[in-house]
């Protein structure tokens, strides 16, 4: 099989979009079915050349395919086995119509992917815990072990003629295309069933209510996702099974925000304390420590935990645990507490300058 799509197409490299049309409307008219009937291999060159028409007429993917396509050229994935059917899964994704063995079966009817969003606590994400949820999935129906059949009798299905696929003929300015689809009968399978299993209706699987308990990873991060690889649905007629993406949602916390590896929590704390100095307790999530407070603290300052934040993913040790202070203001005093604090002020050389408590509750309405 060819693998160089210019020499597919009998142009060179630098050959310019109009040559690239012209050689492929030749091409496709030499080897186009109704020419060649019964004919496989001209069949097989007229895919190989709509394929390669399809990227080389497309300037993006001209560029990638010469940047990483061309066989043999220094760090080319297809080097040494590059073949068009690698070519065409590596442009277009997917089963390649271009699979001469069988019309493999073995990805077509996997499982799908599915995505499960679990809510978690923020305790969860530093000490780890366990996150469950149901879910209602395909999986393998037991009546017929996933073949779909009561007896496993098989015929060619009548749509595809056993290929799996439909060709599809289109109308476009350069004449025919064809193009290549999953044939909807039998969904690529190449066979129907003659009796179908009742339980499943012969699809194979049956849906299933199914619960799961998972180790939440320490230190997962809001909106990341984890894979459960083969435990999503399972695929037709015993087809392997999808991957579970479980996105966890990390519920904010009333104390503390998470920035990378470390947790901070703001904390008020009595402009007494923050003067004098002080020893409060404090809860974490490793339990209650003794945070100090030197004396002459100010709004802003922090105060590290290290090793108490949370645990690095997939690796060890923790971030740390940092308080930062927030010099919090005493309201509503009376009137001791006021005459004491007017002592303090003209104590400290910072007199207050408006005498009257009235006047000072005034001012405070007015803001
Ligand atoms: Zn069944
Ligand atoms: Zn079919």
């Amino acid at each position: 099989m060819e693998d160089d799509l210019y020499a597919l197409l009998g142009v060179s490299r630098t050959a310019s979009q109009t040559e690239i049309k012209k050689a492929y409307r030749e091409l496709a008219r030499k080897y186009h079915p109704d020419a060649n009937p019964d004919d496989a291999v001209a069949e097989q060159k007229f895919k190989e050349v709509a394929m390669a028409y399809e990227i080389l007429s497309d300037d993006e993917k001209r560029k990638q395919y010469d940047r990483f396509g061309s066989v043999g050229s220094p760090g080319s994935h297809f080097q040494g086995s590059g073949s068009i059917s690698d070519i065409f899964e590596a442009f277009f994704g997917g089963q390649s119509p271009f699979t001469s063995s069988g019309f493999g079966t073995q990805q077509r009817n996997s499982g799908d992917d599915i995505e499960i969003t679990v809510s978690i606590t923020l305790e969860e994400v530093v000490t780890g815990g366990e996150a469950e949820f149901t879910v209602v999935l395909p999986l393998p129906c037991e009546t017929c072990s996933a073949t779909g059949s009561e007896n496993e009798k098989l015929d060619t299905c009548v749509t595809c003629n056993g290929h799996g696929q439909v060709q599809q003929v289109r109308q476009s300015i350069l004449g025919q295309v064809m193009s290549t689809s999953t044939c909807p009968s039998c969904r690529g399978f190449g066979t129907s069933i003659v009796d179908p299993c009742q339980p499943c209706k012969g699809s194979g699987v049956q849906n299933i209510e199914k619960s799961f308990s998972i180790e939440i990873p320490k230190g997962i991060d809001n909106g990341v996702t984890q894979r459960l690889s083969g435990m999503g649905p399972a695929g037709l007629r015993g087809g392997q099974r999808g991957d579970i993406h479980v996105r966890y949602v990390v519920e904010p916390h009333s104390r503390f925000s998470r920035h990378g590896d470390n947790l901070i929590e703001q904390l008020w704390i009595p402009v007494s304390h923050a003067a004098l100095g002080s020893e409060i307790k404090y809860e974490t999530f490793d339990g209650t420590q003794t945070l100090d407070i030197p004396l002459g603290t100010r709004t802003g300052d922090r105060f590290r935990y290290a090793g108490l934040g949370v645990p690095k993913l997939q690796r060890r040790g923790r971030g740390d645990l940092i308080v930062e202070v927030v010099v919090d203001t005493p309201q509503n005093l009376s009137k001791v507490s006021e005459d004491l604090l007017s002592q303090l002020a003209e104590e400290l050389g910072q007199p207050i300058n408006v005498k009257s408590t009235k006047k000072r509750r005034k001012n405070k309405k007015n803001e």
